[in-house]
Formats: C-alpha cells, sequence, structure tokens
C-alpha cells in the first residue's frame, strides 16, 4: 500500500482550490504543463495533480495507467472528477486512434451529448473540439461513430455518400 505522510497530502491539497459548489472543479493552483495538467512531485518523482489526487488518497494508479477528467477540466483534482484506468472498454478504443492526450476529456456521456449538439444545431468542428478539450479529428471519429461506437445518440452521416443531406439551409 502507498502510504504517503500527511505533511506530503497537506502540500499537495494547499495547491488545490476547494472553494467551490459542492460539484463543482478542484483546479490546481500550481504551475500546469502544456495540456493544462498540473505537475507535483514527491520524493523526486513528477506526476500529473489529478494521479496524484487518487495516489493520495489510497488509489493505486500504477505507472503509465491513463487518469481520465470526466469533466473535461485537465487541471481538476477533485477525486470524484477522475477516473483512473476505468473505461477500459471504450477508452481503448480512443486511445489507440487518437492518442492518450488529445481524447483523455472524452466519455460516453460527453460523446452522446456532444451527438446531439450536433445534430440539432451543426455547430463547426472547431467549436466542439475546443469546448471538449479534443482535436477535431478526435470530434470528427466519435461524431461519425468511429470512435465510442456504443455511446448512443445520432451518428453524424459522411457526407460524401448522401450529397443531399445536411448541405443547405
Ligand atoms: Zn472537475
Amino acid at each position: 500500500m502507498s502510504a504517503y505522510p500527511q505533511p506530503v497530502r497537506v502540500r499537495f491539497w494547499a495547491r488545490v482550490d476547494r472553494t467551490t459548489t459542492p460539484e463543482g472543479c478542484w483546479p490546481w493552483t500550481g504551475a500546469l504543463s502544456v495540456g493544462g495538467y498540473g505537475r507535483f512531485t514527491v520524493d523526486g518523482r513528477t506526476r500529473g495533480s489529478h494521479v496524484w489526487a487518487l495516489v493520495l488518497g489510497g488509489v493505486a494508479v500504477p505507472e503509465g495507467a491513463v487518469v481520465r477528467h470526466l469533466c473535461g477540466n485537465p487541471a481538476c483534482c477533485r477525486p470524484e472528477h477522475l477516473s483512473a484506468e476505468g473505461g477500459q472498454r471504450e477508452n481503448n478504443l480512443d486511445t489507440v486512434e487518437h492518442g492518450r492526450h488529445r481524447s483523455a476529456a472524452l466519455d460516453g456521456r460527453r460523446v452522446r451529448a456532444m451527438r446531439e449538439r450536433y445534430a440539432e444545431d451543426r455547430p463547426p468542428l472547431a467549436d466542439l473540439a475546443s469546448e471538449h478539450g479534443v482535436s477535431e479529428s478526435a470530434v470528427s471519429a466519435a461524431l461519425t461513430g468511429r470512435t465510442w461506437p456504443r455511446a448512443g445518440g445520432p451518428l453524424k452521416r459522411s457526407r460524401k455518400r448522401t450529397p443531399d443531406d445536411g448541405g443547405r439551409r
């Protein structure tokens, strides 16, 4: 079991802003890395602050395991918003095709919401991409069902096959 001494936990949580609503995010207040993730070092070992949030709470997160943000906010350290590796079934597919970091913010629920919104408003893919913190290709793949095939929601049809569908208006 990974038992970290109290001072480490105190030092960690002092850098997290927990003044929020009951469901709100707990953002890391220290420096953020390029992807928007916090970093924290214990005994010379640097990992993402969201990873430490679980590890310091007694959750074993193996080296290289993916910790996903269910809230899509990379800086968030709230344990309830984090999922360690768990979402395997769907997440694997996603990871293989698009690389861990770009699609880490998606989960089945968000994909379904994205598909429903697209079916209604046809927002530009770039908008959806920035809203969800993923690449446009990840959005496109999710909308067409190439990834997350079982997440539900209306799928976007390929424009080439059905030229009459959705082009005008
Ligand atoms: Zn959050």
